[in-house]
């Protein structure tokens, strides 16, 4: 059964519809080139965690391909908790999008209608759906990030996914969970969705945001792994890196904490850093997460 067909209500520039109900054109000009801006967000016990960093985050992807979200950043805001109410979510994620309509498909095109919708469903959150959380399987993509010269990193563009994407099927292929993927530079980046965090000598590292998305969830971890006192190196590293790790977990809003099991052959168990910091997370999503909201909402009145 379609997605749209399992969602509820949606809601779609402006107004509640039926899943099924929001619909697009064919021609819409992001779907032939890329240029949609989207969000995920988890729902824990009816609140959005961090709604205020995606939402500013799903703003700026806009503003960085060039163009406008129609509506508030407390218009969006507003919306979102209306989709989680209007649907009675509890544990659940929230797709925010935003994307180019088909007034024309000349690439360089102005004056595009910008479009919005919100849709969500139930998601229960991994810690809770895998307690003895086996963790996953990771394999080393040859395929790289495109260099910050040509998509922006930060942006959370539909287009920026094409690699992930490949990379992604190809690990399934191999029968992995997960890829890893470089930079354009060949420095190891993150996974296809997810950024990758890994132990080395008692210090937590993770590759310097500079040519992938400085994932919320990242930044999160960062700041939780400082308070619990572990030494953080941010900077650059190689995926041959990974091969001296004794631990490795990747991090994002939708897989959370994931402790990786596995990289091509070698086998690695979950260590104390990555449940220290797992555990951490798992209180902290459903505690008052103000502290993690991000300081200055740039885009906050459209
Ligand atoms: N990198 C990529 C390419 C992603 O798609 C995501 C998921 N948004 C992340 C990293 C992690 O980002 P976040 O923690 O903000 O979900």
């Amino acid at each position: 059964m379609p997605l749209s067909d399992r969602v509820g209500y949606v809601w779609m520039d402006g107004c509640i519809c039926q899943g099924s109900e929001a619909q697009t054109s064919v021609l819409s000009y992001s779907l032939h080139y890329g240029m949609a801006v989207f969000e995920g967000i988890r729902v824990y016990e009816g609140r959005a965690f961090l709604a205020f960093n995606h939402i500013n985050r799903l703003f700026e992807s806009a503003i960085l391909l060039g163009y406008k979200i129609p509506y508030s950043f407390d218009q969006i805001i507003d919306s979102l908790n209306l989709v989680i109410s209007k649907n009675k979510l509890y544990n659940a994620y929230v797709r925010v999008i935003a994307w180019l309509g088909d007034e024309s498909l000349g690439l360089a095109s102005g004056d595009l209608s910008v479009h919005v919708a919100i849709a969500a469903w139930p998601w229960e959150h991994v810690h809770k759906l895998t307690k003895t959380d086996p963790g996953i399987a990771v394999c080393k993509s040859n395929k790289r990030r495109p260099s910050a010269a040509t998509v922006p990193p930060n942006a959370k563009a539909s287009g920026g996914y094409l690699i992930g994407a490949i990379a992604y099927r190809e690990a399934k292929s191999r029968g992995f969970d997960e890829a890893i993927v470089c930079d354009s530079e060949g420095k190891l980046a993150e996974a296809t969705t997810a950024n990758i965090f890994f132990v080395r000598d008692g210090t937590l590292c993770t590759p310097v945001a500079e040519g992938f998305l400085n994932g919320i969830t990242r930044q999160t971890v960062l700041v939780l792994a400082r308070e619990l006192g572990i030494k953080c190196d941010e900077g650059n590293f190689s995926l041959s890196d990974l091969d001296t790790a004794s631990e490795i977990f990747i991090t994002g809003t939708a897989v959370e904490i994931q402790a990786v099991t596995r990289i091509e052959n070698k086998t690695l168990t979950k260590g104390n850093v990555t449940k220290r910091i797992s555990a951490r997370y798992s209180d902290i999503v459903r505690d008052d997460c103000e502290s993690f909201r991000i300081q200055n909402i740039i885009h906050s009145q459209s």
